[in-house]
Parts: structure tokens; C-alpha cells; sequence
């Protein structure tokens, strides 16, 4: 299978191309999955209104699937995204762990890595 990005495979209705079955030019300019996110029609605001989306094309499409459950919103880490309240919470968690650790020598730190799990459980 050929993936827009290593992370695609997560992405809800990707109909990922066969590398085996298509050539690579098919993959990049024909496939529906390399298509899905190009240029800015698949957009929601505000993104779709923003100075900045021929540069970062609306952000990351998985963080955005992860955190928010729409592959299509906002990437949730801009500061102009109405969910980013998700991803300061999370950071702001962390902030606290980490001044526990420090007031608290035996204490064992916490490593919460960026994984599937970890990300949708932002989404509550
Ligand atoms: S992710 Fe943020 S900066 Fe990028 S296009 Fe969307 S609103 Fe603009």
C-alpha cells in the first residue's frame, strides 16, 4: 500500500493505492488518496479563510483525525484552531507532572508517547 504519510494508514476512508497494481504516477496524481487533502476545497474554517494554508496546507490531516476525530479540521496544535484547547490542556498536564518530579525526588517520570491511543484519548 502506498500512503500519503506513514501515519495515513489511520485516516477513515483512504482507499490506499497498491503499489503493485498502479504506477507510481497514477499513485500521486490519479489516486483518491493522494488527492483527499490537495489544495484547500476539503477545508473547514478556519483554515479555509487563512492567510497561512498555502504553506502548512491546514496542518497535520492524522493529528488533526486523532485529536479532534475529523480528519478534516483545523490541525488542532494551531493556535487558531477552535480545539487547541485540547492540546494546552495536555501540555498544561504535563507542566504539573513535571513539577511533581522535580518537588519529588522518588517520584518516577511519566512518558506518554504520541501514539494512536495516547492522541484519540485528547479527543474526549
Ligand atoms: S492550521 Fe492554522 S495556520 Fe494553518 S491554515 Fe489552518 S488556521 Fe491557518
Amino acid at each position: 500500500m502506498a500512503r500519503p504519510c506513514h501515519n495515513a494508514r489511520q485516516l477513515p476512508g483512504l482507499d490506499l493505492p497498491k503499489v503493485q497494481e498502479h504506477s507510481l504516477r497514477y499513485i500521486w496524481y490519479e489516486s483518491s488518496a493522494f488527492g483527499a487533502f490537495r489544495g484547500d476545497a476539503w477545508m473547514q474554517q478556519p483554515c479555509r479563510s487563512c492567510p497561512e494554508r498555502g504553506d502548512d496546507f491546514g496542518g497535520c490531516r492524522c493529528q488533526a483525525y486523532l485529536v479532534t476525530g475529523d480528519a478534516s479540521a483545523c490541525d488542532p496544535v494551531c493556535g487558531r484552531s477552535p480545539q487547541r484547547h485540547r492540546i494546552d490542556a495536555a501540555i498544561s498536564d504535563q507542566a504539573v507532572a513535571a513539577a511533581r518530579l522535580q518537588a519529588d525526588s522518588s517520584a518516577k517520570p511519566i512518558v506518554i508517547y504520541r501514539n494512536d491511543r495516547n492522541s484519540k484519548s485528547l479527543q474526549a
